[in-house]
């Protein structure tokens, strides 16, 4: 049974121009491409996304970057792609990830890490519903 997940590519994915690079990899590992979209976040809309972090250290750093230039949510298909997609991109800190990840190989720094990834199915559906209408998704079977 699939599942899905919500990936988004980040500011500095598209900054650095390695976007293609990034879906290779998403593609090559398996996961297929329900939805996908190119938004601006402004800043009321990055902070709501990210809400979870409001009492963080960090918290303004990161909504300043995710509304600083365009970002590409996307709906992610396969099984276990929750888990899957998780340990395809590595651990928030680059510097810690594992070889081979997405992270790894292409992210600058803690907080421009290049991907997101939901962290739980429950939060998968919230986070998808946030960019997408399910008339936007078109299922992969
Ligand atoms: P994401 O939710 O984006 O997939 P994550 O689940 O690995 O990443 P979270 O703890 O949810 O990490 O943090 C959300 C994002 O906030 C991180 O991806 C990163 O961009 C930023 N961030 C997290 N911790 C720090 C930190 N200590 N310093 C700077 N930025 C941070
Ligand atoms: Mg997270």
């Amino acid at each position: 049974m699939k599942q899905r997940t919500l990936a988004i590519l980040k500011p500095d994915c598209i900054e650095a121009k390695v976007t293609g690079k990034v879906l290779d990899k998403i593609l090559a590992a398996g996961f297929q491409i329900a939805g996908m979209k190119l938004v601006r976040m402004d800043e009321e809309t990055a902070g709501a996304f990210y809400a979870v972090h409001r009492e963080r250290p960090f918290y303004r750093d990161l909504v300043n970057f995710m509304s600083s230039s365009q970002c590409i949510p996307m709906v992610l298909e396969k099984e276990d792609a929750v888990e899957d997609f998780r340990k395809l991109i590595g651990g928030t800190d680059p510097a810690e990830a594992a070889d081979a990840t997405i992270r790894k190989e292409f992210a600058s720094s803690k907080q421009n890490n290049i991907v997101h990834g939901s962290d739980s199915p429950e939060n998968a559906e919230v986070e998808i519903g946030f960019f997408f209408s399910d008339a936007e998704l078109i299922s992969t079977g």
